[in-house]
């Protein structure tokens, strides 16, 4: 069984949480692959270090003194060592990383990734466990984009088998050129060693045990989620739920590994996993999780007989490409339909967007609405199943919320729900207590004994028989 532990920045943000790492570590022999980022903030108003070492960077290119923020980052490694006691000559390295660094020798890469180097190296002391530099085994083409071929075969030639400790967030072309990944790009490291060593866990530690269900700030006490498919965690993401970094997941999702993200200051939690596919029974939740965003327009357009009119959507959205700005919803009638987009995104054009419309088009109307929230209802379980969409608008009703817009994907994995801004909370509060009992999530069963319990009939709208139609 191989695990590999990537703890973020603020799981390795000073000696006492170095201490509680060894005892994740120790807990479980499984894990002897350890992935780290640079130092992170201790408290809210804290620097992290890689921050601080492109502020060192910054001040290096103008010419600028930045002695006290060298003082600083190193003062952050000598109170880790100092304070468990380690060996690694951190004052000496450091002294010399400093002098280099004040005479522009370093890249900005190389610079920055000296945070999640020198983490390393102290951890990897403090566990026993060899230190694999980056620079060796993640390998990238010149242009700053990871070989992964590459990596693989220095992984399986240079990684030591019984375990190591891995600075995150760089590596090094063949020359020896020190690349970045992208900012908080530790992730990535940690999904790229999971699948170079055919892990069967990748642990992804950090401050929060694993998603929440809704936001707490809008619903209280929100169940975690137990477990999350990789489609649903890019809905809500999309949506505004911050999770793991996007590109995190490409590496063990191609190996179909599962991602576990876990509390380094909670370990018990169970945390939530992330699979290609999760379980199937009837104790699954019926829904994920519910997320959204605030800050949309809708600009409607109407115009008679436009569903006979081949290509006008085509000529509209033109409009929008032109503009660069990205549309999200099209939802449409017979004589009318909507273009959704992003607030920020049209805040100074949607005038000359629409001027430009019209004389495209030539619409009988065109309205805006703005002030628009969207809500997306996740849930795998969802799929082919009667009733979940029946008991969202229901419950939304009954709270005399009015639904602004639908939108269901084709997968059928979410629905959303455009509402009034002024309805936005109070529509997520809505929706997650008809999906759950006040304390935790309803399971499929229970779903469908309520929506039976209901005895919903379909009426048809034509009124009694027609045959002839
Ligand atoms: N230290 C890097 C950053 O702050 C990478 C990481 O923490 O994952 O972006």
């Amino acid at each position: 069984m191989i695990k590999i532990a990537k703890f973020g920045g603020s799981s390795v943000a000073d000696a006492d949480h170095f201490r509680k790492i060894r005892g994740i570590v120790e807990s479980d022999s499984a894990r002897r692959f350890v992935v780290v980022s640079a130092c992170g903030r201790r408290f809210k108003e804290d620097s992290k270090v890689t921050d601080l070492l492109y502020l060192v960077d910054a001040h290096v290119r103008y010419h600028v003194s930045c002695d006290d923020l060298l003082a600083d980052i190193g003062q952050r490694y000598f109170d880790i060592a100092d304070e468990l006691g380690l060996a690694y000559p951190i004052r000496q390295e450091f002294a010399d990383f400093s002098d280099r660094a004040r005479k522009g020798e370093f890249s900005t890469e190389e610079l920055v990734s000296r945070g999640e180097y020198f983490t390393a190296r102290l951890m990897a002391e403090y566990l026993g466990l060899p230190f694999l530099d980056a620079a060796d085994v993640v390998a990238f083409h010149h242009d700053g984009t990871l070989s992964m071929n590459r990596t693989k075969e220095l992984f399986a030639e240079r990684a030591p088998k019984g375990g190591f400790v891995l600075p995150g967030f760089y590596g090094a072309t063949r020359e020896g050129q020190v690349k970045l990944l992208d900012r908080g790009g530790g992730d990535i490291s940690g999904a790229i060693a999971a699948n170079c060593l055919g892990a069967d866990l990748y642990e992804n530690w950090t401050d929060v045990s694993g998603f929440l269900s809704a936001d707490p700030r809008i619903v209280e006490n929100p169940e975690p989620i137990a477990r999350i498919t990789y489609s649903e965690m890019r809905e809500l993401s999309y949506m505004g739920a911050s999770v793991l970094h996007e590109e995190a997941i490409f590496p063990v999702r191609d190996a179909d590994i599962p991602i576990v993200i876990k509390n380094t200051n909670r370990p018990e939690d169970p945390g939530t996993i992330i699979s290609e596919s999760a379980g199937a029974s009837e104790s699954e939740p019926i829904i994920t999780g519910i997320t959204g965003k605030r800050d949309f327009l809708a600009i409607n357009i109407m115009k008679t007989h436009l569903c006979r009119e081949v290509g006008i959507i085509r000529r509209t959205l033109s409009v929008f490409e032109r503009y660069g700005v990205s549309i999200e919803h099209i939802p449409s009638g017979i004589d009318s339909f909507g273009v959704v987009v992003q607030g920020t995104d049209v805040k100074d054009s949607i005038w000359s967007i629409i001027a430009d419309i019209k004389a495209e088009i030539h619409p009988d109307e065109i309205q805006v609405a703005d002030g628009l929230a969207l809500i997306s209802t996740v849930g795998r379980n969802m799929i082919g199943r009667p009733g979940v969409s029946g008991s969202l608008f229901a419950a939304l009703g009954a709270e005399g919320i009015s639904i602004r817009m639908i939108a269901q994907g084709s997968d059928e994995i979410n629905i959303i729900v455009g509402v009034s801004e002024s309805d936005f909370e109070r529509a997520i509060r809505v929706i997650y207590d008809a999906f759950s009992d006040g304390d935790r999530i309803l399971e499929i069963s229970e779903l469908e004994a309520t929506v039976r319990a209901s005895n919903v009939t379909m009426t048809n709208i034509l009124g009694g028989e027609n045959i002839d139609k």
